[in-house]
């Protein structure tokens, strides 16, 4: 059954987010526990050829974009290779990374070359102090090498994703903007999210995007919209009224986009996951190993787009928090 993935609400399932490991080499304290943790068996993560069978069955139901992710996806071995093998898929016609960044200086071309042409590397403070404070691991330097790396070997444009968590990082939306007009990457402020391992999220401290946009407007310049906006993407872009320094915001909490949402996910264990915050999920690597037929694949990613909520509930009482933090999802 090749038709479209479709909600009940009317929404198009075009682009799928696939988590390569729930291993990283540092500990953001939004995102995993500090120390101690229990890392998934490797043999239930999904091989490159099972990765790559589903991307080949959601492809003709309408999947065109794809994003790797983790954990750290770049702590997957030869990464690369599966790039390769994504790219070599005709409906797949964008492939992006998200990533920390510290491994990225060696692997940028390798990656570029493989057909990765969208990259967003996690940077929340241009302090290293704070740095360290956030991800409890060294890599600062390397992290702006690779930035520098990534916008060398041809990616354009890089994206820098900072989490903005109140009573932390408000010391780094100025230079973070002044960062976005002095290199040319486009920086996107996300605000902090109930995914958290350590289940310490209170929306006391969300840091919400219309305050940052007020800061940079105040402290540099004011922002104007864009208007080249995706509708279906979760950033709202601005740039400063000099036309120089593109600045993006994810209000996830303050501003759902859970309306125009067109995204699942595919955990490094195969599991699909129709939200970030869905409590339920569909064991695809069951199927995968167990002989389904592509038909009986494409059902369960079917009956899975179908069971998807309206919204995510963070803002009611009725939100629970997934059992699963970021980095077993794949963000
Ligand atoms: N390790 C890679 C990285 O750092 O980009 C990819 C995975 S990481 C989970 C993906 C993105 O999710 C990062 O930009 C990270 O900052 C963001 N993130 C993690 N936990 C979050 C939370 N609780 N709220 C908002 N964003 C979060």
């Amino acid at each position: 059954m090749n038709s479209r993935l479709i909600d009940r609400f009317g929404r198009v399932h075009n682009n799928l987010r696939i988590s390569v490991t729930d291993r990283c080499n540092i500990r953001c304290f939004y995102c995993m526990p500090a120390d101690n943790v229990v890392f998934m068996n490797r043999k239930l993560l999904l091989s490159f050829e099972e990765i790559e069978r589903f991307a080949r069955i959601v492809a003709p139901l309408g999947v065109n974009k794809l994003r790797l992710t983790g954990g750290e996806p770049l702590v997957r071995n030869e990464l690369h290779v599966l790039v390769r093998m994504l790219a070599a898929i005709p409906e797949i016609d964008d492939i992006g990374l998200t990533t920390n960044g510290i491994l990225l200086t060696e692997q940028a071309q390798a990656l570029y070359d493989a057909g990765l042409r969208r990259i967003n590397v996690s940077l929340d403070a241009l302090d290293p102090v704070k740095f360290r404070e956030i991800t409890r691991r060294e890599g600062y330097e390397r992290v702006v090498a690779g930035i520098r790396k990534a916008q060398e070997v041809g990616f354009d444009p890089v994206k820098v994703n900072a989490v903005s968590v109140r009573g932390v990082t408000e010391t780094e939306i100025v230079p973070l903007g002044h960062f976005a007009r002095e290199t040319g990457v486009e920086m996107r402020f996300i605000e902090y999210m109930p995914l958290d391992a350590d289940n310490a999220w209170e929306r006391d401290k969300v840091l919400f995007a219309r305050e940052i946009i007020d800061t940079l407007s105040r402290e540099i310049m004011p922002l104007v919209p864009c208007d080249d906006q995706n509708p279906h993407a979760p950033a709202t872009d601005f740039v400063f009224e000099d036309g120089i320094g593109r600045i993006g915001f994810i209000a996830s909490v303050s501003q759902p986009f859970c309306a125009s949402c067109n995204r699942f996910r595919l955990t490094a264990d195969g599991k699909l996951r129709n939200c970030l915050f869905s409590l339920q999920e569909t064991d695809i690597r069951s199927l995968l190993r167990g002989g389904a037929a592509d038909a009986a694949i494409a059902d369960a990613v079917h009956a899975c787009i179908q069971a998807k909520w309206e919204g995510h509930e963070i803002n009611t009482s009725r939100f629970v928090q997934p059992e699963r933090p970021m980095y077993l999802i794949g963000g």
